[in-house]
């Protein structure tokens, strides 16, 4: 569409005829002199007899004046158009944005009891991941695969439930006091969680609650959820809270989470015949122990409290005649970690791992 008027630069008081054009493609420009013009940012003024229009590309003082009545109405028309179709543009992306950002939380709150939906097969793509967060530096010590203790646990799980075929036991070296489970039925034992145990029944007892972990995938959740987290904040923050680090806090596993892991180790206690007395007790320690990693992200979070939790194994202890695991189990891998503290030159100088809670 092609309209007459006059085109004024804003630096002389001389004023050129000019072509305005408009197609739906390029929008509003302007043909003068044999010069294009293309007009950004398009607004207008109506007088008496003129309609006058203003663009960013003309400067702050420069615009075309266009005369003719029909012409007038006729650009006022487009206008309007313009407009009209700019702002449903703008509502469509507001309801996507906001859409988008609520889909991401409603599955952050429902993603415990929607797990089932996430095939096994993405687990080693986010056993990669989560090792590159929590395991790059860590120097690996034991595996079920060179140690006969490990293997003996693990296959002592399996045997009480088949769900559990498939895992895999390391042992690293680390400052703190925990285990945790990694994607893809993987269950990391802290040097220091061995270091530390006062009997077979304490380190079966921490075991068995990660095994009821990997049995039921709360990682899975918990990792997905980091990844809703950092895609949120990507969205709304521009990376802000990912930057810090901080999204490594939301990497919990839910109270309803921690409470099944800690009913399904009372449950592979009681078939390994090992007293909860242990697990009991180490949750008295870590009541007390404040300079754990564990504990400080407890006081963030969704976590039973530790005097919770040793109250309801206490309340659980049973005794048994006999079990397969007893004290030379706990002393043979006992000596596997100080066997390695005494080859092992590096002290351990980095911070203890974030993000990972027993
Ligand atoms: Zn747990």
């Amino acid at each position: 569409m092609q309209f007459q008027g006059r085109f004024f630069d804003g630096k002389h008081s001389s004023s050129k005829s000019c072509t305005l054009n408009y197609d739906k493609e390029s929008g509003f420009s302007i043909l003068y002199d044999e010069h294009t013009l293309i007009l950004q940012k398009v607004l207008w003024k109506q007088t008496s007899t003129k309609l006058l229009i203003i663009g960013e590309s003309l400067g702050k003082y420069g615009h075309i004046a266009i005369t003719d009545p029909a012409d007038q109405q006729h650009i006022l028309h487009l206008l309007s158009n313009i407009k009209k179709a700019k702002s449903i543009w703008y509502s469509h992306a507001f309801l996507a944005y906001y859409g988008i950002i609520s889909i991401l939380i409603a599955l952050w709150i429902f993603m415990d009891s929607l797990v089932f939906l996430f095939p096994t097969r993405i687990e080693p793509w986010l056993e990669k991941q989560a090792r590159s967060i929590h395991f790059r530096q860590s120097e690996v010590i034991a595996t079920d695969f060179s140690d006969p203790t490990l293997k003996k646990i693990k296959d002592a799980f399996i045997a009480i439930d088949p769900e559990l075929e498939g895992i895999e036991l390391e042992v690293v070296k680390e400052s703190s006091i925990n285990a945790v489970t990694l994607p893809n039925k993987k269950v990391i034992i802290f040097s220091k969680l061995i270091e530390s145990a006062d009997s077979i029944e304490e380190l079966m007892g921490v075991l068995a609650h990660e095994m009821s972990h990997v049995k039921f995938r709360h990682c899975i959740a918990a990792y997905v959820k980091l990844s809703l987290v950092n895609m949120v904040d990507k969205i709304i923050l521009g990376g802000a809270v990912s930057g810090t680090g901080m999204a490594m806090y939301f990497l919990q596993f839910s109270k309803t989470n921690e409470e099944q892991a800690d009913e399904g180790a009372i449950k592979y206690l009681d078939q390994l015949h090992l007293s909860t007395s242990g697990i009991s007790n180490f949750f008295k320690k870590m009541a007390t122990t404040k300079k754990s990693s564990y504990f400080s992200f407890n006081f963030l979070a969704t976590h039973p409290s530790s005097h919770d939790r040793e109250y309801l194994f206490q309340g659980h202890q049973k005794r048994y005649a006999k079990s397969d695991f007893g004290k030379h189990d706990l002393k043979k891998i006992k000596a596997v970690v100080q066997k390695h503290n005494f080859k092992s030159k590096k002290p351990l100088k980095r911070k203890p791992i974030k993000g990972a809670t027993l």
